[in-house]
């Protein structure tokens, strides 16, 4: 008999059965979830007509599941990060499958300006960083005053390795001190990395990007700093090791030399993974690799998008202690597919999500243990 240390063995989880999950928890824990958590959970109901039946029968399994359908609402109180969750689509076996047209249209794109980046783009005012599997370009239309490329050495955007993911974060944080140095108020660096169309990718060509911006950090990453700090003034805790802790009391977590890997329970798109580390060198680069690795062999994702949050380089007046590097990974979807996965609901209310986050951790474990 398997130990149900949550009420529920690993098959039995799911983010649909969340509540009886979160109350089978130990007290400081279920205390914990409640204070970052609220969990709505509800039925859909519909009538379908009988000539729909036997379509809905080969697509869902059975009319019942069609007919009352659960759907739950998870919402991060602090963040205000939410996710919507409907038990039909999460239960959905994960799509691993690659089209081979894919890799073909990826190799017919080679030899476009990124293959050879030193006639092909740009160079920043201060010249380029180089790395031993990138090197850096000035981007050509920015979006900020310092907005740079880290050119990958490969062109296919979905042959990655460690020792490369490594490079790209080092060659990626040499650019932003150089840039602090032009500029000393270029202090909030940003790094992201798009791979695909469906990401936001204009190039296929493995790249990814940075920028260092002034007077505060992006809004986005602002609204976490604020929300963490109101978060600490009202409990007295930091706000990143109590998510740490919640998501491990779920079974949503592991470590990988102190980074924390967390499968979010409110993702703002598919299968998001965060890794939480107080360093953006040392292990955090096999924990990223081992992340995308797992992706992309695993289940099913060919088209991502990643970006890490970090305090600023240098002195500001906003109050950024405790904040760690935060590493946001989230599936974009089949290259194939025509609809986007941005609708008005998540642009304007909540993110849909399809992939239950219980259905990510098993293959992310069992990656991180080789
Ligand atoms: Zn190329």
């Amino acid at each position: 008999m398997k130990r149900k240390a949550e009420g529920l063995s690993a098959e039995e989880r799911a983010v649909v059965r969340l509540p009886e999950q979160t109350s089978a928890l130990p007290k400081g824990a279920r205390n914990l979830f409640d204070r970052i958590y609220r969990v709505n959970r509800t039925i859909g109901r519909l009538n379908p007509p009988e000539a729909m039946h036997d379509w809905i029968r080969r697509h869902f399994g059975s009319l019942e599941a069609v007919e009352r359908q659960t759907i739950v609402k998870i919402t991060n109180q602090v963040t205000l990060e939410e996710a919507l969750f409907n038990e039909l689509r999460a239960s959905r076996p994960v799509e691993t499958r690659r089209s081979g047209d894919l890799l073909q249209e990826i190799a017919q794109s080679a030899g476009d300006p990124f293959c050879h980046p030193l006639e092909g783009t740009p160079e920043d005012v201060f010249g380029r960083i180089e790395g031993a599997h990138s090197i850096t370009a000035s981007n050509v239309a920015k979006y900020d005053a310092y907005h740079g490329l880290v050119v990958f050495d490969k062109h296919n955007p979905l042959e990655i390795s460690e020792l490369a993911v490594r490079d790209y974060l080092d060659v990626g944080y040499r650019w932003a001190e150089r840039a602090l140095k032009a500029d000393p108020e270029a202090k909030y660096y940003f790094f992201m990395w798009n791979a695909l169309w469906r990401s936001g990718a204009s190039i296929v060509h493995g790249h990814a990007q940075v920028a260092s911006t002034q007077g505060a950090h992006y809004s986005k990453v602002e609204h976490l700093r604020r929300s963490a700090l109101n978060y600490r003034l009202f409990n007295g805790t930091n706000y990143f090791d109590d998510l740490v802790r919640v998501h491990k009391a779920l079974g949503l977590a592991l470590s990988y030399q102190g980074v924390s890997v967390l499968v979010n329970l409110t993702p703002v798109r598919e299968k998001e993974v965060l890794l939480i580390s107080f360093s953006l060198s040392g292990s955090l680069a096999g924990a990223i690799y081992r992340v995308l690795d797992c992706m992309l062999t695993q289940l099913g994702v060919s088209s991502f998008n990643l970006a890490i949050y970090m305090p600023p380089l240098s002195q500001t007046p906003e109050d950024w202690s405790g904040f760690p590097y935060v590493t946001r990974i989230v599936d974009r979807g089949n290259p194939a597919a025509r609809t986007s996965d941005v609708g008005a609901m998540e642009l304007f209310a909540s993110p849909v999500t399809t992939t239950d986050p219980f259905r990510v951790i098993e293959p992310l474990r069992q990656r991180f243990l080789r």
